[in-house]
């Protein structure tokens, strides 16, 4: 059989723990033989970025902006204990934030649902998609504890040195807390324009929500930058798509979310979508199905799972024991970005088989096959646990019979 050819290398960035056991198999197993992998190889992996003081991680993010798409293994983002393990030079920061930065992107968060692995709101039978806005807000705060008889004003010195004063309180009779927000305009457009974009890409409804009726200034600046683009940018696309941008306050957007059947992208200020994302994630089960995409307001595209390096099992492998670790949303971050090289550079067969895995990877585990994660979830009365490498050999196996 003649395999697949590409004509646009994807940026491949290697990673750590588990995960890069895995990322070598799911290349072997399920990769390689079908498909003539063209990647521009970047290894995030914690010893590289330690060799290179994280030159690595920029070149595969500049690479990325190149080329359009990336796929990307979990890593390890150093903390005290990883400075002894890997003898590291200095504690070098979170290889995704510095990705992120440098392509200016939204991380899409979804679900991959298979039946007999229910949500835990039994409404949800469609994926529901966070996009998180990560700028600003109370994770670049400033915030003091204030003294009793103290007086907190908000202090703006314009470039002319001209001050603009508002109280925020006159504290009398007790002690208390104050804290000042930003955010920047540039930053809550370039997010308003990645969620539209991925609207349209995933022709999924894109709803957006704040407290604006509250935060008249605040929060209904996001708003109004939204409303704008929208009008401005995204109308006549989405009407030709047929689907709706929905904007509402954020207390009625969870009402609704929690009523909904899913199948829409929940676009969320910073702190909105860190709780509401632990919160979808939760309610659909396992890290290990939830997929993760960074998408740039200029179209750039990252894949990667969502969970880390799953470093107890690793330790595991270490000693040689049997894992039994899932890698559904490993194996989707690599589809994902097959499927979008093989959409921009117009070659249908790339996109095909990427589709043709997704579908061997599910039918695998609806047939009653799975890993350990998933094992303790599944109502499926003929579910059989496998090891992390039987898993990848049972969706070849159906893989094999669709291409
Ligand atoms: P984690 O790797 O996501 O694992 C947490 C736990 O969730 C695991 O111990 C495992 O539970 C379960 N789990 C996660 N993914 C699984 C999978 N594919 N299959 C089966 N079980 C899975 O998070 P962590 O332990 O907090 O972090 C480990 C390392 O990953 C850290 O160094 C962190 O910096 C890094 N990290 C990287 C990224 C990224 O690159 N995007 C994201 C998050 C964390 P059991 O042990 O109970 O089986
Ligand atoms: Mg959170």
């Amino acid at each position: 059989m003649a395999k697949i050819q590409m004509k646009t290398p994807l940026v491949e960035m290697d990673g750590d723990e588990m995960t890069r056991v895995i990322w070598k198999m799911i290349k072997d197993k399920l990769l390689l033989p079908y498909v003539d992998l063209k990647t521009e190889y970047y290894d995030l992996g914690l010893v590289k970025r330690n060799e290179t003081n994280d030159q690595i991680t920029i070149d595969s993010a500049n690479a990325t902006k190149k080329y359009g798409v990336a796929v990307k293994c979990a890593t390890i983002t150093p903390n005290a204990q990883r400075m002894t393990e890997y003898n590291l030079k200095e504690m070098w920061k979170s290889p995704n934030g510095t990705i992120r930065a440098i392509l200016d992107g939204t991380v899409f968060r979804a679900p991959i649902i298979v039946k007999g692995i229910n949500s835990l709101i039994p409404t949800w039978t469609k994926p529901i998609t966070i996009a998180r806005h990560a700028y600003g807000d109370v994770y670049k705060n400033s915030e003091m504890k204030v003294k009793d008889g103290s007086k907190a004003e908000l202090i703006v010195t314009d470039k002319d040195g001209n001050e603009t004063r508002q109280l925020i309180h006159e504290f009398k009779g007790s002690d208390g807390i104050i804290q000042g927000l930003h955010n920047i305009n540039g930053s809550i457009a370039s997010f308003a324009r990645s969620c539209f974009n991925f609207a349209l890409d995933t022709k999924q409804d894109i709803w957006f929500a704040t407290k604006d009726t509250i935060s008249k200034q605040y929060d209904h600046t996001f708003k109004d930058i939204f409303a704008e683009i929208f009008e401005t940018e995204y109308k006549s696309k989405f009407a030709d798509a047929g689907i709706e941008y929905f904007y509402t306050l954020i207390d009625d957007a969870v009402a609704r979310v929690i009523r909904s059947e899913g199948g829409y992208i929940w676009a969320c200020k910073n702190y909105d979508g860190d709780v509401m994302s632990d919160m979808v994630a939760t309610a659909f089960g396992s890290l290990g199905m939830m997929t993760s995409v960074l998408v740039s307001p200029s179209g750039v595209y990252e894949y990667e799972a969502a969970h880390g390096t799953v470093t107890r099992h690793y330790y595991k492998h270490l000693k040689g024991e049997e894992t039994s670790t899932n890698s559904v949303a490993t194996i989707f971050a690599w589809t994902g970005a097959l499927k979008k090289r093989g959409e921009l550079d117009g070659t249908p067969e790339l996109t095909e088989f990427a589709k043709k895995l997704e579908a061997a990877t599910i039918k695998t585990i609806e047939d009653g096959v799975m890993t350990g994660d998933l094992f303790v979830l599944s109502t499926l009365p003929n579910k059989r646990k496998v090891n992390t490498e039987q898993f990848l050999d049972e969706i070849n196996e159906r893989l094999k019979a669709t291409v």
